[in-house]
């Protein structure tokens, strides 16, 4: 693979267009987590460093129909700038086709790149127009590197030069350290909801992992295989797969007993079950004591981990203890790791463990797929560019 690093350009003088990824959790215009806005600082202020005039793009939550939403505009993320970078002027754009031009070391950021018409579609009417915007496109939106869409993939059609930013180059650096050649023992642990984009990788990581701890609706989708269990969320259409893994791998750690409950809420009480003894109104919303005491040992033995996904439901107290005991102890494992994730984010915000994961990936599905072995369309067009 071989792209051009912003380093490796000079952007002096230039008008340069980042995609970013700070697609970060808001409530009420309230930021919830910075994290994803500080891993992108580091390219945004070498070009300012540098004297280009910034501009700055990316999208926010999923607005329907391609239309302006005040709960998905990136205004909270434009006041969190101007506190931020507050040695130099900082511009906000809802209209990206009308911008005022700005001087060198200046910074323009534009609204959700997902109020613009074509942009999920890769509409390249609407990718000439964003190159029309810079002398130098920056690709640094590693959490959005598996879409082609316009601002991440049809606008490398378009600008005369295109590379990857800082925290895009470190991002597959540290991605490649933990799948070329792991110590070993190796052990992946994946969570979380989204059971259908996650089997997928499964196969990968049982091919490369020592043990594969599975967390979360993936979990509850295996233990469907022989129990019945209840009102659990888990994806009927994968049963049949997640048997075929069980019988192909042997490394596959499905939780040995669960935390329950009969309703999906805040102060749900938990009790400890088997899955076999689960009835039909009860969830599955965390792992049960021996499967937490098992995972632990497993992950105190590992000298590299990869984790994706929370293995319960984090944000409800009474099912928190698998997903804080375990990412606790992953923190506590002095050896290589690697988290990555939207939800993974916030458990690492939740229990402060950020400055112990080896490293921390800002993206989710790409995070995935890159493991998965599928070449991103990022990527696939940032190398284009190189044998320009
Ligand atoms: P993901 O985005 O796929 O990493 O999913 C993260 C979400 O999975 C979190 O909001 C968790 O609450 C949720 N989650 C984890 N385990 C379960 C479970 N057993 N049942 C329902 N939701 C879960």
């Amino acid at each position: 693979m071989k792209i051009k690093n912003v380093n490796e350009i000079d952007i002096t003088g230039k008008k340069v267009l980042i995609r970013c990824d700070l697609n970060v959790p808001i409530k009420n215009g309230i930021i919830q987590s910075d994290a994803r806005i500080l891993a992108s600082l580091p390219t945004i202020e070498l070009a300012l460093r540098k004297k280009a005039k910034v501009i700055i793009m990316s999208h926010l939550g999923r607005p329907k129909n391609e239309c302006y939403e005040k709960k998905y505009s990136l205004l909270p993320i434009f006041e969190y700038f101007k506190k931020k970078i507050n040695y130099t002027k900082v511009y906000f754009s809802n209209d990206f086709s009308n911008i005022l031009p700005i001087k060198t070391g200046e910074l323009l950021i534009l609204e959700n790149v997902r109020f613009n018409s074509g942009e999920l579609k890769n509409d390249e009417i609407l990718s000439k127009k964003y190159s029309n915007l810079c002398d130098i496109f920056i690709m640094d939106a590693f959490g959005s590197a598996h879409r082609k869409q316009a601002s991440t993939y049809g606008i490398g059609k378009f600008v005369n030069i295109a590379c990857a930013g800082l925290l895009f180059m470190s991002e597959i650096n540290n991605l490649k350290k933990a799948l070329k050649n792991p110590k070993r023992p190796m052990v992946s642990i994946v969570g979380g909801a989204k059971v259908s984009t996650k089997f997928n990788i499964l196969n990968k990581l049982c091919n490369i992992s020592d043990t594969v701890v599975v967390g979360g609706g993936i979990a509850n989708t295996f233990l469907a295989i022989n129990y019945n269990i209840g009102k659990s969320l888990h994806e009927p259409t994968f049963i049949s797969k997640a048997k075929t893994l069980i019988n192909k791998y042997n490394n596959i750690i499905i939780p040995i007993d669960s935390r329950i409950g009969k309703n999906f809420s805040q102060n749900e009480p938990s009790i400890i079950k088997l899955p076999s003894k689960i009835q039909k109104n009860e969830e599955i919303m965390d792992f049960g004591d021996e499967s937490i005491k098992k995972v632990v040992k497993i992950i105190e033995k590992a000298k590299t981990i990869i984790w994706n996904g929370p293995v319960g439901v984090f944000e409800f107290p009474n099912f928190r203890k698998g997903t804080e005991t375990i990412a606790k102890a992953i923190a506590n494992n002095t050896s290589f790791s690697i988290a990555g994730g939207g939800d993974t984010l916030s458990v690492i915000d939740m229990f402060s463990i950020k400055n112990k994961i080896s490293y921390i990936s800002t993206g989710g599905g790409a995070f995935l797929e890159f493991i998965e072995g599928k070449k991103l369309p990022a990527i696939h067009m940032l190398e284009k560019h190189f044998s320009h």
